[in-house]
């Protein structure tokens, strides 16, 4: 694997090469059958076992409460936008949304096609590099649910405590899920697409709370419907079958990391390592209100746009992609998905404090 690059990209991210490899060699013969994940009936008994499996191994990682349903679903973060009001929300009620960045932020907009929807508060003001203080926000004690996005990918602004609130508590953990630990008791639905620190686009994860099923808006497609892809085993249609396989492989990378606890330390020890690095800079910037730096996603800013460009084409050089900002704030950005590896991180910071002395 020698022309392998490092991806610090924000998703589809990089997979560990152990997982790549295996997926490599399970390609023509899938656990004795003569064929690739990808090409098993997926009512079959084998695959219907194997996803029974997965579902297991996932619970027992993420330590899921028993009075908790897991899906795997298509539709990626974003057709959560929408199923969560659908399944949610009964008509004339209305949901709190707090608006921390662009992921919220369509959420809301998306929300807002199926009912009523509260803005508690905006982050809008500090260009979504803060988060207004809890005793700023307008909640409705009447809610159905709170909705909030804990992990802002585009400017990497992240809110490290769960919020206290009297509703179901509902969040996108698209860019976080699986890359610390979590106290799922705190939260009536989570969703997060697998492609950042759990395997490949195609299948999003969906954890409900079992006390809130059964209130879908008649609307609901079926495949959005959470009650009838728990009754269906996340099989309402055919599902992303090849991606729910390599969710399984990166399951079992985790568990050889030590599981989300190893993981969340490597974590946190990466993202400190980059922060020091970026704070001792003088030249190297990142506008995040420290508290809520994101360990995931850190984005930063360099003296002028020309030296952007070059950082760059440098950074190529050194085999590194993935790092251009996103075009709404531009800049750079670096991801420190799961499978980037602490050397990785250093390696970076290495070219970093090399161009900034002479670039
Ligand atoms: N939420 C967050 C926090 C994200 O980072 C993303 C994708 N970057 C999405 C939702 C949308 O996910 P998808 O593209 O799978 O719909």
């Amino acid at each position: 694997m020698n022309n392998r690059v490092i991806n610090f990209g924000a998703g589809p991210a990089m997979l560990p090469d152990s997982v790549l490899q295996r997926a490599a060699v399970e390609m023509l013969n899938w656990r004795g059958t003569g064929m690739s994940a990808m090409e098993i009936g997926h009512r079959s008994p084998l695959f219907q076992n194997f996803l029974a499996e997965v579902n297991a191994k996932f619970r027992k990682l993420l330590a899921i409460p028993i009075n908790y349903k897991i899906l795997f679903l298509p539709g990626g973060g974003k057709g959560q936008f929408a199923a969560v009001p659908m399944n949610l929300l009964p008509l004339g009620a209305s949901a709190d949304y707090l608006d921390t960045g662009v992921w919220s932020n369509l959420a809301i907009e998306e929300a807002q096609q199926y009912g009523k929807i509260n803005i508690v508060a905006s982050g809008a003001e500090s260009h979504y590099y803060s988060v207004p203080e809890r005793k700023t926000w307008k909640l409705n004690p009447q809610a159905a649910y709170f909705y909030y996005c804990p992990n802002e990918t585009i400017a990497g602004v992240q809110i490290h405590s769960i919020p206290q609130v009297d509703v179901p508590l509902v969040a996108d953990l698209t860019s976080c899920l699986g890359s610390s630990s979590l106290d799922m008791s705190r939260f009536g639905v989570i969703f997060a697409g697998a492609q950042k620190n759990l395997g490949q686009a195609g299948v999003t994860v969906v954890i409900v709370r079992d006390d809130l099923l059964n209130q879908a808006q008649a609307i609901t497609p079926s495949i959005l419907d959470y009650t009838q892809q728990v009754n269906n085993h996340s099989c309402v249609n055919t599902p992303p079958t090849y991606a729910i396989y390599i969710f399984d492989l990166m399951l079992d990378w985790l568990a050889e990391q030590g599981g989300v606890s190893a993981i969340e330390k490597s974590n946190r020890y990466k993202a400190k390592m980059l922060y020091a690095y970026i704070d001792e800079s003088n030249f190297y910037r990142n506008l995040v209100d420290p508290t809520y730096r994101s360990i995931m996603n850190i984005s930063l800013t360099l003296p002028t746009e020309a030296l952007t460009q070059q950082f760059l084409a440098t950074a190529t050089n050194h085999g590194f992609v993935g790092l251009k900002g996103h075009k709404k704030i531009g800049g750079i950005r670096v991801s420190l998905y799961n499978p980037i590896t602490e050397s990785m991180v250093v390696k970076l910071v290495e070219v970093m404090r090399s161009f900034a002395k002479t670039g």
